[in-house]
């Protein structure tokens, strides 16, 4: 194929541009900081200009529709500018993410242009398969799961440059779970835990770094357990490194939320006062389906658990709507659950078919007109919930960890332990650099639609 010039870092003058576009959830965006990084390091420097890339990739999630028919979208308008633009022969388009896995080789058929397709275990080999095209002009597909060996690990370290106050660590790969509707297992392979020595090890170079928050990242993160340490244990480990001031992690599944993991909120000092804790459904009958393995009395026990550990913990969640045989009287049940909780905040979904899931083989029997009215009455409980929530911070003091300047000018922005944005002014004229990274409580005066505004003490 000679349309293809990638260059490479080998004897090139000016660095080579790297243009990524993230489709879907938090791992895909940690995922993209990690290609960064790698990139960065065989020469290529970032841009936001599509048509300045030597080299454009679609990271992509499949975990719903809605992202790979975008992911295709964006392949679409990448080849058309590469035929438009001068300097044709250099942009490489690659597809990344779950989607390479899912679709492989075949992505070379169904988005004609595309050169590289690289699923997420193999994200280290970028440099080098761009290095091969540059040779040879073969397009390549390169997918597949490693075994999670120590060192198949250390391909995936988190970065510390791009953001020095926080910073995502991921202590396990796949999951092996299989909820009835969910392409996971499929894309990410199977459960591969992290030893827990490899993942200290990491925060403690990243905090020597300057980030004061990990969150520790997993399909089923909770479920975590090597047998070097339990998921417990872990987060003990973790919460002893000196120079860390935060934990969190994401996202755990209900049915390993267990008494010892309860009682460590409020216990562990860094352990933060929020959860992102996925529901799914408040139907038993809908969980049931779904192969969740909880009840929603068994969900609110967690809950009433976590409660009794720390009374103002902030819970968010997942839901899905309109999954198959949900009934207007399923359906309402979650909106009980909603109320019941008192979630802070939730990403919902409308069910979409995944190939290959059990659920894709059942009749899709919501309308999507039902799908999207029940999609909006979530939405606005949910919305009336959140801001109910920041409406009960105003007059609190929280501590807000400082990561950038705030929205307004003279303002500076970070997020409290409950993790909510606030954006706050300070008497004193310290410079940016030096609050970076620094603890500090502000007195909360005002709740805006999407953050906090406050002042400092
Ligand atoms: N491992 C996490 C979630 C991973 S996927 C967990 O178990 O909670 C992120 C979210 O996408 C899920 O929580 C679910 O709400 C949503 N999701 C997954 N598959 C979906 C599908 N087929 N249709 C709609 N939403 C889906
Ligand atoms: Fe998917 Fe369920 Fe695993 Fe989450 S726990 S990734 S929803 S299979």
């Amino acid at each position: 194929m000679s349309h293809i010039d990638p260059g490479g870092q080998i004897g090139q003058k000016t660095p080579m541009k790297l243009y990524i576009k993230t489709f879907g959830c938090q791992m895909n965006v940690h995922d993209t900081d990690r290609i960064k990084e790698i990139m960065g390091k065989a020469g290529y420097e970032s841009t936001d200009d599509p048509s300045k890339a030597d080299v454009a990739l679609i990271n992509s999630c499949t975990v719903r529709e809605k992202a790979w028919h975008k992911a295709i979208s964006e392949a679409g308008r990448l080849r058309s500018r590469r035929r438009r633009a001068h300097n044709a022969n250099h942009a490489v388009i690659g597809v990344v993410g779950c989607v390479a896995q899912q679709e492989g080789d075949h992505i070379f058929e169904l988005l004609p242009g595309v050169d590289l397709v690289v699923a997420p275990d193999h994200y280290h080999l970028l440099p080098e398969l761009l290095f091969d095209l540059k040779k040879d002009g073969i397009p390549r597909a390169v997918i597949g799961f490693d075994k999670g060996e120590p060192e198949d690990f250390l391909n995936i370290q988190s970065i510390a440059e791009a953001n020095p106050v926080s910073a995502f660590v991921t202590i396990m790969k796949g999951c092996r779970e299989r909820c009835a509707y969910c392409i996971v297992p499929t894309v990410r392979g199977p459960e591969r835990f992290r030893p827990s020595s490899d993942i200290v090890r990491e925060v403690e170079m990243l905090v020597s770094k300057g980030v004061r928050e990990v969150t520790l990242l997993g399909q089923k993160v909770n479920a975590y357990n090597h047998a070097e340490a339990s998921f417990v244990e872990l987060i003990r480990r973790v919460d002893s490194i000196s120079g860390l001031e935060r934990l969190r992690f994401t996202s755990p599944h209900p049915r390993h939320m267990t008494a010892e993991l309860t009682e460590s909120y409020g216990l562990i000092d860094t352990l933060c006062e929020s959860i992102h804790l996925p529901l799914q459904a408040g139907s038993d009958l809908t969980l049931k389906r779904m192969g969740r393995r909880y009840t929603a009395a068994e969900y609110l026990d967690v809950v009433r658990r976590l409660r009794a550990a720390v009374s103002d913990i902030a819970i968010s969640t997942d839901l899905i709507v309109g999954y198959p045989g949900e009934t207007e009287e399923d359906f309402e049940q979650t909106l009980r659950m909603i109320d019941e909780v008192q979630f802070c905040g939730a990403f919902s979904f409308k069910y979409s078919p995944r190939p290959g899931t059990r659920a894709a083989a059942v009749d899709d029997d919501v309308t999507p007109q039902e799908k999207a009215s029940r999609l909006a009455r979530v939405h606005k409980k949910i919305e009336m919930l959140e801001r109910g929530f920041r409406k009960t911070q105003v007059g609190k003091v929280l501590q807000v960890l400082v990561e950038g300047e705030g929205r307004m000018p003279g303002q500076l922005s970070g997020r409290a332990r409950n993790g909510q944005i606030v954006n706050f002014t300070m008497t004193g004229e310290l410079p940016l650099r030096e609050k970076r990274g620094c603890l500090m409580d502000v007195e909360i005066t005002r709740a805006n639609p999407h953050s906090l505004e406050g002042r400092a003490q």
